[in-house]
């Protein structure tokens, strides 16, 4: 076999990856509203900073996908496909979960670094129900859920540890994109054991109905 056809089944399932992403993500996890494992997961996600699904739970993902798709797919269009098919989706998964995580823990580096960190804080702050593509905008786009963020409202409490300078205050070189809001304990005064339990139900309330994390609760 030529490697154009295993070269091309890469991609379609590097790019399946992302159209899963978005539907993963708007309808198994945000439209369910805490029903089922991965809404639950994802929800606490939004509700605690620093929070994510565990390690386990991705590779059990990648798994059960795997079992799932490479014997389907082997036997419509042959193994080396299935294959080939599999690598780029499931490629393009962990590369996904990774830059997820280092938009959470770590400032940009490059203009899509930014994009990506708008475009994704402000489905977690400002509209939970609009910009699900994490790593691109194209699915938003698509389904008409593509918002430009404007000037992102961060409450204290959930501020990233990179947007914040060491005494507490917002990192200027991130002004342009982002404000804080709100009162109460911020960086690493903020985690949520040290929050209090209204608080933290609140922000639960939140996540799970899919509105934003009130400002000032
Ligand atoms: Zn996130
Ligand atoms: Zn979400």
């Amino acid at each position: 076999m030529s490697t154009l056809p295993l070269v091309s089944a890469f991609f379609v399932g590097a790019i399946g990856w992302t159209l899963a992403e978005y539907l993963l993500h708007r309808f198994l996890m945000h439209a369910m509203r805490g029903r089922g494992m991965a809404s639950r997961e994802h929800l606490t996600h939004h509700a605690r900073r620093d929070y994510f699904a565990s390690t386990l739970d991705k590779g059990f993902f990648c798994l059960v996908v795997t079992l799932v798709m490479v014997p389907v797919v082997g036997a419509v269009m042959g193994w080396p496909i299935a294959v080939a098919l599999q690598v780029g989706f499931i490629g393009a998964y962990l590369t996904y979960e990774w830059i997820h995580r280092r938009a959470h823990t770590h400032p940009p580096t490059n203009t899509y670094g930014r994009w990506l960190r708008r475009h994704h804080f402000h489905h977690h702050f400002g509209r939970p129900l609009d910009n699900h593509g994490v790593s691109t905008p194209v699915w938003d786009k698509v389904f008409g859920t593509d918002v430009e963020p404007g000037v992102i409202r961060v409450p204290r409490r959930m501020a990233m540890r990179w947007l914040i300078t060491p005494e507490g205050e917002l990192d200027p070189r991130y002004a342009a994109d982002y404000v804080l809001v709100g009162t109460g304990p911020i960086g690493a005064a903020a985690v949520t054991e040290r929050l209090p339990p209204e608080v933290v139900e609140l922000d639960t309330r939140a996540a799970f109905t899919n509105v934003p994390p009130p400002e000032a609760p």
